[in-house]
């Protein structure tokens, strides 16, 4: 497995002109040598691959990293690498230039200055956007803890409980059923916070015929979930059941024409002209979605501006919403693999206006 996705980096080399790859990110490490500690290095050669990291992590990476040539040292990765010469003088060498740290960079340099190093953006997650069936196995898992909670945590979403509350009670309940950690920090946003796309939890208690939007996720093996969901406390006002209905549909529409081959942003652009007919598109501002994996965010992009195409193997949000500012906000998010000729929903959380 992970000796294919080694393959497909080295066929990049070409055309990126360089003669190795510098691997420092954790997600990309992870990605392409299965290890899932926190200090890590890897070097990737026309013919080889170099993994180095220190001594907590002797017995992990035996079980973990397989058909790389592993160096454990209790000093500097760097160094380690220099002192065994896994790097020759002359060799351009790829690195991902939205991770590294610039003071990394320039220890290398120094360390190295006979090597060109080379900021190569997007390299790693470009090849990490197609899963295979096992990844895809899972961010099942993940959505499967994600819809559970979202099930069980109905019956708790009260009146005069606040949004911080029920956050933890999120948090709590996605790792009693298995997951590693929250994919992100809660959002929890009530009343006319919900006209902010990214309220986090705050100490406001949720008030009766308040809409309250819930976005969170978990990790699993590595691997991210995403859902949004938004209910009624109540009664909703008919603004709030109309606005619903719009995203819904939004999201529905961009769902069943979303498949392989088609632009990211004309799918982008599926959900936005729903609700442009309907007069809101001036209250969705953000991108449609995003890609997903062992990270939150990855690609493709699904916006106005991606220049992506989606492929077969993709998972990707699809996560319309409106906010008015002074009223309050809705947003529906669901994960999708794309296939051929179609999408596959992983989540199974219901999507119509549940009043509470
Ligand atoms: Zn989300
Ligand atoms: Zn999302």
């Amino acid at each position: 497995m992970t000796s294919t996705r080694l393959q497909k980096l080295r066929s990049q080399f070409d055309a990126l002109r360089i003669d190795a790859f510098l691997v420092t990110f954790l997600p990309h490490l992870r990605y392409l040598s299965g290890f899932s500690g926190s200090n890590g290095l890897g070097i990737v050669t026309a013919n080889a691959a170099f993994f180095l990291t220190d001594g907590r992590y002797a017995d992990q990476v035996k079980d973990e990293v397989k058909g790389w040539k592993v160096f454990i040292t209790p000093g500097s990765l760097f160094e380690e690498a220099h002192r065994r010469k896994l790097v020759q003088a002359g060799m351009r060498i790829g690195f991902d230039g939205n991770t590294l740290i610039f003071d990394q960079v320039l220890q290398l340099k120094k360390m190295f200055p006979k090597v060109k190093f080379l900021p190569k953006a997007d390299t790693v997650e470009k090849i990490a956007a197609v899963k295979d069936e096992g990844e895809i196995d899972r961010i099942t898992r993940a959505v499967g803890i994600t819809d559970r909670v979202f099930f069980e945590i109905l019956p708790f979403i009260k009146p005069g409980m606040s949004e911080l509350d029920l956050a933890a009670e999120i948090s709590y309940r996605q790792r009693k059923h298995g997951a590693e950690a929250d994919a992100f920090e809660t959002i929890v946003a009530s009343g006319e916070r919900g006209a902010l796309p990214h309220g986090r939890a705050t100490a406001k208690k949720i008030r009766h015929g308040e809409l309250v939007t819930l976005d969170f996720g978990c990790v699993y093996e590595g691997y991210h979930s995403d859902l949004t969901r938004t209910v009624a406390v109540g009664k909703p006002k008919a603004e709030a059941k109309k606005i619903y209905a719009i995203v819904l549909d939004a999201q529905t529409k961009a769902i069943e024409t979303s498949s392989s081959g088609m632009k990211a942003k004309v799918l982008d652009a599926v959900a936005r002209e729903h609700i442009r007919k309907h007069g809101y598109d001036k209250f969705f501002r953000h991108s449609l979605g995003h890609g997903l994996g062992l990270q939150i965010h990855e690609p493709p992009r699904i916006s106005v501006l991606s220049t992506a195409t989606l492929e077969t193997g993709n998972v990707i949000t699809i996560e319309p919403g409106i906010y008015l500012p002074g009223f309050g906000g809705v947003r529906i998010e669901d994960d999708v693999v794309i296939r051929n000729g179609g999408c596959e929903i992983l989540n199974r959380s219901p999507k119509e206006l549940l009043v509470l």
